[in-house]
């Protein structure tokens, strides 16, 4: 019997085990959901020339793959069965299938069903584009898997950073005998400055759209009605394999010497600072998650320093491939690693810091991963979860980018343009704002999911709803929230922005300060005796009644202003 291996769209890498023995290859592009909300036209745009480009690839590669367009996978599934029953597989027999387990919660089930449906069968084995499988979660968080209740408390938490060491243990990255290289698990401490004026990030690296790319534009803005920036201007994302892997050179190259350092910075007119931007890449799997963390580790190896020990303020002006930074060119370690053998005028080796690979690396094999078993366990309740029972509707600035407000107007507007806004604006700003506002979890996970380029369900609900929103403890013991002294300290928003960060009361006070503090009185019941809250509440209770009055009436106002889209 002929083998078919069906490939979701977020599954777009040929060098996958599961194509091993497959005879043939099948993708849907299932495009209803489309229709359903407005997404971003990059979003739409990203994931369809993904998927085009990826069926041109395994053809050329010698693939057999069959391409369905239709508007649903039943649709699409009935095509396929109806060819298949036209005798074009030449035996006549109801295919079956083989698929990786879908990243969606419900989905490998639902897909089985719709395949059954149709006389076929599907096999759903392990995702390979995750690098810890279900099992390895059980084994390491052992016991029974967590339960959110309708209070929205998860009667077991986890904590990233014990699941993080366990995983650095188990596949041996940044070890030294059984030890974390350089001493300490976590170098987050070296990891919270904001640059100086005169820094500059490394350029963005562009990947020009071509034909099959602007083919696949102009139908999704026609067929679609679409939300944010609708040209093709900015759209310079990856969507090939080796696209993919040339952003990963780029970044190794340019991004990660000041990755760790300004990682939670934020600045006025620079999206993307030295982050990676390879969350699209990696969540359509165009890459496997093995490869940064790998390529991070290897340049580290190659050339890497004591955590601080380079100075990217020393050094800025990363613009356009070859790099100011070459001024470390002839001191430091070696060449030629991954970091080094992207493009021309490239090979000089810039040191890389401990805390910059580790934060790096952090984030994919702690947080990636740790946020994908999250969801697995807790959905399907981490979807509704609303703790806090937070109601509003989101205040229109999110959807059209109107406000005074500097942070949140350079956030908002970073998602219209580019479908991209950085891991500190997407928690200090965007979600920090919608949970002291007391918005709805499950609209600001809808908004995210529609609006980012990298967005997925499994991936914004956990780190939406249960990072950003607090809807649950499930996975933090308290929620992010703070007052604009964060904003100010990580930032150069406050100092062009109308409203005053220093005050928390009155006309012209800074939104965030009053709705922080509101946001501490309403929710004190859940919140006073969780986790670390304690200092936050010594501060509550310092404030008199006439400083809450004032407090109170300020957010009233705020809530008021940024509900009519006048904040
Ligand atoms: P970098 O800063 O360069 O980080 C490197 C990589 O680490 C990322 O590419 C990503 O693969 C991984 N990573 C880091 N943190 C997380 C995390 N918390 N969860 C999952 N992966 C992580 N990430 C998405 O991929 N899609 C989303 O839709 C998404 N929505 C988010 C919503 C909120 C409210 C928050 C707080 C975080 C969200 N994240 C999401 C996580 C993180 O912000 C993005 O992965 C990151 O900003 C992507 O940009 P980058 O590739 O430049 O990341």
């Amino acid at each position: 019997d002929r083998t078919t291996c069906w490939l979701l769209g977020d599954q777009l890498n040929p060098d996958l085990d599961v194509l091993d023995d497959a005879d043939e290859v099948l993708l849907i592009e299932a495009h209803g959901f489309a229709d359903r909300k407005p997404y971003h036209a990059h979003k739409l745009t990203l994931v369809f020339s993904a998927m085009r480009h990826f069926r041109d690839r395994l053809r050329e590669r010698g693939h057999d793959v069959t391409y369905v367009r239709a508007p649903s996978f039943g649709d699409g599934l009935d095509e396929f069965f109806a060819e298949r029953s036209a005798g074009t597989d030449g035996d006549g027999d109801a295919p079956d299938l083989r698929l990786m387990r879908p990243a969606s919660h419900g989905a490998g089930d639902r897909l089985r069903e719709l395949v059954a449906e149709r006389g076929g069968s599907l096999e759903l084995v392990d995702n390979e584009l995750f690098w810890t499988t279900p099992a390895d979660w059980r084994s390491w968080a052992g016991g029974e898997e967590t339960d959110i209740g309708p209070d929205g408390a998860a009667d077991r938490g986890y904590r990233q950073e014990n699941w993080y060491r366990h995983v650095r243990r188990e596949t041996g990255v940044l070890m030294d005998d059984g030890d974390p290289v350089g001493g300490e698990w976590n170098y987050d401490d070296a990891n919270q400055e904001t640059p100086p004026d005169d820094w500059e990030p490394p350029a963005r690296p562009t990947f020009e759209p071509d034909e099959l790319t602007r083919e696949t534009h102009a139908w999704v803005r026609e067929r679609f009605d679409t939300w944010g920036n609708d040209s093709l201007d900015g759209f310079a994302w990856p969507v090939t394999r080796e696209e993919a892997q040339r952003a990963l050179d780029r970044f190794v190259r340019e991004g990660l010497p000041a990755f760790g350092r300004y990682q939670d910075a934020m600045v006025g007119g620079e999206p993307f600072l030295s982050h990676s931007l390879l969350s699209p890449a990696i969540n359509l799997g165009l890459l496997d998650p093995r490869e940064p963390v790998r390529a991070v580790e290897r340049a580290y190896e190659e050339r890497g320093v004591e955590p601080g020990a380079y100075d990217p303020e020393e050094h800025g002006d990363a613009d356009a491939g070859a790099t100011s930074l070459d001024e470390f060119g002839d001191g430091a370690t070696g060449s030629g690693g991954p970091g080094n053998g992207g493009e021309a005028g490239s090979d000089d080796p810039v040191p890389v810091p401990l805390n910059a690979a580790e934060g790096f690396i952090r984030q994919v094999i702690g947080w990636r991963e740790f946020v994908r078993h999250v969801y697995r366990e807790a959905m399907p309740e981490l979807a509704d979860a609303n703790r806090l029972e937070q109601r509003r509707e989101l205040p229109p600035a999110y959807w059209d980018g109107e406000t005074d407000m500097e942070c949140l107007s350079e956030a908002v507007g970073h998602v219209r343009e580019f479908g991209y806004a950085h891991h500190i604006e997407r928690l200090m700003v965007l979600s920090n704002f919608a949970l002291i506002y007391g918005a709805n979890p499950a609209d600001l996970n809808e908004w995210f999911h529609l609006g980012f380029v990298d967005a997925y369900h499994w991936v914004t609900t956990p780190n939406v709803v249960a990072m950003g929103s607090f809807g649950t403890d499930v996975l933090s013991s308290k929620p992010y929230a703070s007052s604009g002294s964060y904003v100010n300290r990580m930032s150069d928003h406050c100092a062009d922005c109308p409203y005053a960060v220093s005050r928390t009361t009155g006309e012209g006070a800074c939104p965030f300060n009053a709705l922080y503090w509101d946001f501490l009185k309403e929710n004190e019941e859940t919140l006073r005796g969780t986790g670390r809250m304690g200092l936050m509440y010594s501060h509550v209770d310092g404030k008199d009644d006439a400083e809450w009055a004032e407090i109170r009436e300020r957010a009233a106002r705020v809530r008021e202003l940024a509900a009519a889209g006048e904040l």
